[in-house]
């Protein structure tokens, strides 16, 4: 069998398989972990149109866990695709008057994460098994708001394993932060930090390359792994939602096989839409990849100008999860767009920590064409959201509206006719009083959970037990720390 390496995005002198990648997170260097070539199929698309979500992944991941057996990967398939999800479909998707939603919150926080946080402590014990560590594997996370707490449902009393997870203080839902602070298990850890998002990926960031740590860490038996999206262990599960979403199509008759479909993508840290890249490159037939962004709109000014410039405010929008200004994973499209050469992304991401800005040229900015970037004001979402409802009594959540609402610009724009995927990343519940806010002013000042169960009585359906009775749940979780306290925060956990 030929396996695949992987590189850093920062030195292509690196090689690791999958499972080291999985389990280092991040390289030394501090680049991102990348796959030397995009895997070959062994199977014609055509054949997925009938499969069922686990066989699709399993086909999928295949081509980029290489050193995992099929016995490994199987069982981390079926066990992470399993009833935790509250549909057999995991994801289905649900046609409106003029676009087709992607449902990727039907797991157990009620957000696109689970998709790839059911599988990653599967993938993670098997790739540490596999490597002989016997260290505990401290998973060390920065969340926007749903990362977190999906990261902590994953890994909770996973045996040989501790999840820290750092928080924005004033960055998330209040059901997002209830949701992480009432989290149970022997291993879990969750902080508030005062400052944003941004803050606290490259607090973690700092972390996973403080060489000195590091060591005195492995002196104390444990090593660090990431649950963020630059963790290859999150991005290849994603990649599989787009086959399956395409399959799906094809099986209900809504496009002939082959036809090109687009897809819209609500975008913070660029992990989701990145997935759909990669699905493209393998052979999805894909016309354009539609980036949405809300008014941190940093990815629609690079696609715009080929400045990526984060010097900007720093906006807390309805829709927090994608409140970002440092995408994580662009690095990986720019290491694409230069032709791989890592010294050249590596010099990108040195001005942008320096001077909080780069600039590509003409020639990488060409090679941009799969992308349509857009966005979304907190006006136009809202408006969105209420458009969707009141045309097919259908609720999406504010970051989908983001979608929903570029989406429409992108018509406007290009008059095109294919049918279009919108990739629906959080179920409205979790964002309750935006979500309703945006259909009537008069739920203005109406709590979250009681908001709850009127989104339940318009919309006909259950509250989802990840949600119900948060409010009356206890609060485990009460650490407040500064962005330069985070080491020792992390030092005092694992003491
Ligand atoms: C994380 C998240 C996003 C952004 O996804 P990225 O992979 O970071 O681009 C969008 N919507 C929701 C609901 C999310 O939780």
């Amino acid at each position: 069998m030929n396996h695949i390496y992987y590189k850093s995005t920062r030195d292509n002198d690196i090689n690791v398989l999958a499972s080291e990648a999985i389990l280092k997170g991040i390289s030394d260097d501090g680049g991102l972990f990348i796959p030397e070539k995009m895997p070959e199929l062994d199977f014609d698309i055509k054949d997925i149109v009938n499969m069922s979500y686990k066989e699709i992944a399993y086909k999928v991941m295949k081509g980029f866990f290489t050193d995992f057996t099929e016995e490994e990967l199987k069982y981390c398939i079926e066990n992470a695709y399993d009833s935790k999800f509250d549909t057999e479909e995991i994801a289905p998707i649900k046609k409106t008057k003029d676009a087709y939603f992607l449902e990727l919150y039907h797991g157990p926080t009620l957000a696109f994460k689970d998709m790839a946080l059911s599988i990653l402590p599967y993938l993670l014990k098997t790739a540490s098994k596999k490597n002989g560590i016997e260290d505990k594997i401290v998973i060390l996370t920065a969340t926007s708001g749903d990362t977190g707490k999906a990261a902590l449902e994953g890994f909770k009393d996973v045996p040989g394993t501790e999840i820290i997870v750092f928080f924005p203080s004033d960055g998330v839902s209040e059901v997002q932060r209830l949701q992480m602070v009432t989290q149970n298990g022997r291993n879990t850890h969750v902080v508030a930090i005062d400052g944003n998002f941004d803050d606290a990926q490259s607090g973690v960031k700092k972390i996973f390359t403080d060489k000195e740590f590091i060591k005195e860490l492995k002196d104390n038996n444990c090593v660090f792994s990431s649950a963020n999206s630059i963790n290859i262990g999150r991005l290849v599960p994603q990649v599989v939602y787009y086959f399956y979403a395409y399959a799906k199509m094809c099986s209900k008759d809504e496009i002939k096989f082959g036809e090109k479909i687009n897809f819209v993508v609500p975008t913070g840290n660029f992990g989701n839409i990145l997935a759909a890249y990669f699905a493209k490159n393998m052979g999805v037939p894909v016309n354009k990849l539609i980036c949405a962004s809300n008014d941190n709109k940093v990815l629609y000014d690079f696609f715009e100008s080929g400045s990526y410039d984060k010097n900007r405010e720093f906006l807390t929008t309805i829709s927090p999860s994608m409140d970002i200004l440092i995408s994580s994973n662009l690095e990986r499209l720019i290491y694409f767009i230069c032709d791989r050469d890592s010294n050249k992304v590596a010099e990108f991401m040195k001005e942008l920590s320096e001077n909080g800005v780069y600039n590509i040229s003409e020639e990488m900015k060409d090679k941009l064409k799969d992308f349509y970037g857009g966005y979304a004001t907190e006006g136009e979402t809202k408006k969105a959201i209420g458009k969707v409802y009141g045309e097919n009594k259908y609720l999406i959540d504010t970051h989908t509206a983001v979608a929903y609402s570029v989406y429409e610009d992108y018509l406007n724009s290009t008059k095109d006719t294919l049918k279009t995927v919108i990739a629906s990343t959080a179920s409205p519940y979790k964002f309750t009083n935006a979500v309703m806010t945006s259909l009537h002013d008069k739920y203005t000042s109406v709590d979250d959970f009681e908001l709850m169960k009127k989104m339940s009585e318009l919309i006909g359906s259950e509250i989802p037990s990840g949600v119900k009775n948060l409010n009356e749940r206890e609060v485990i979780h009460k650490d407040v720390c500064k962005k330069d306290e985070m080491k020792e925060i992390v030092r005092g956990f694992l003491k």
